[in-house]
């Protein structure tokens, strides 16, 4: 196995990640929503810091950084974009940029929308993407800063990962995300059955992140504006894909 990857559940609804690699002794933590969490699952592991991963510079993503890096030092990287208003940066990176960890080549996506600056990071040698609050599971991030058009060529971008990528992302949203898109596409046999799945798990206190790249391009609406059955439910027919994604998204805001 490439790297193991953990998933760490912090403040209310939030997911941090720790990828470890045993080759090299390599822990990268992406996003520090609180220290304590990621604190103990590394004494847990007996594994050691060596990189933080900043997806974007709200303060559930970002606040738990100077706790964390007083114990554990570590390689801090984030977006060049968005040096004004992330925590010091070792390494500013920007769309196009690769870095190694791991021994493992990870490239930077600019995943702008939600944030103008967010960045998303695709490990192709471990199958693995972390997205944070651009696509999320069933959803994707509220465009706060960015242009409806903005989100969607970032969501179009991770879309076209290859399938079997494992989708990291930011919250765990999924089930409130599953009622929206049970309203936009109702008739999809494979929403309807994960929305079941997340239901469940739900119920029994399980985290539904990570997903696979190949579930979401299935039942995630925001992925799906081509769709015949969406377009002939919001009476989009003749729409381009980034309309019919604008008004998905408009839906949601309201939802
Ligand atoms: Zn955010
Ligand atoms: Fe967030």
């Amino acid at each position: 196995m490439p790297l193991e990857i953990l998933t760490i559940p912090c403040l209310d609804d939030n997911y941090a990640f720790i990828a470890h690699d045993a080759g090299s002794g390599e822990t990268m933590v992406v996003d520090v929503p609180e220290a304590g969490p990621i604190r103990t699952a590394l004494a847990g592991k007996g594994w050691t810091l060596s990189h933080v991963l900043l997806t974007h510079h709200h303060a559930d993503h970002i606040q738990g950084l100077p706790g964390l890096l007083a114990d554990c030092p570590a390689t801090v990287i984030g977006a060049a974009a968005d040096t004004h208003r992330l925590p010091p940066l070792d390494l500013a990176v920007s769309e196009g940029d690769t870095f190694t960890f791991g021994g493992q080549t990870c490239h930077v996506l600019d995943v702008s929308g939600h944030t103008v600056g967010h960045i998303a990071v695709h490990i192709p040698g471990a199958d693995a993407v972390f997205t944070a609050d651009s696509l999320m599971a069933l959803g994707c991030g509220r465009v706060f800063e960015g242009t409806f058009q903005q989100m969607w060529s970032s969501l179009a971008k991770l879309a076209a990962l290859p399938p079997e990528t494992v989708v990291y992302s930011g919250h765990e949203y999924t089930l409130a995300n599953a009622k929206f898109a049970l309203s936009i596409d109702p008739e999809n046999p494979a929403l309807i059955s994960r929305s079941e799945t997340v239901e469940t798990a739900r119920k029994n206190g399980q985290a539904t992140v990570p997903s696979t790249l190949a579930e979401e391009l299935a039942t995630n609406p925001f992925l799906r504006p081509s769709d015949p059955a969406i377009r002939a439910g919001l009476n989009m027919r003749d729409a381009t894909d980034a309309e019919v994604f604008a008004e998905i998204r408009a839906c949601k805001d309201r939802f």
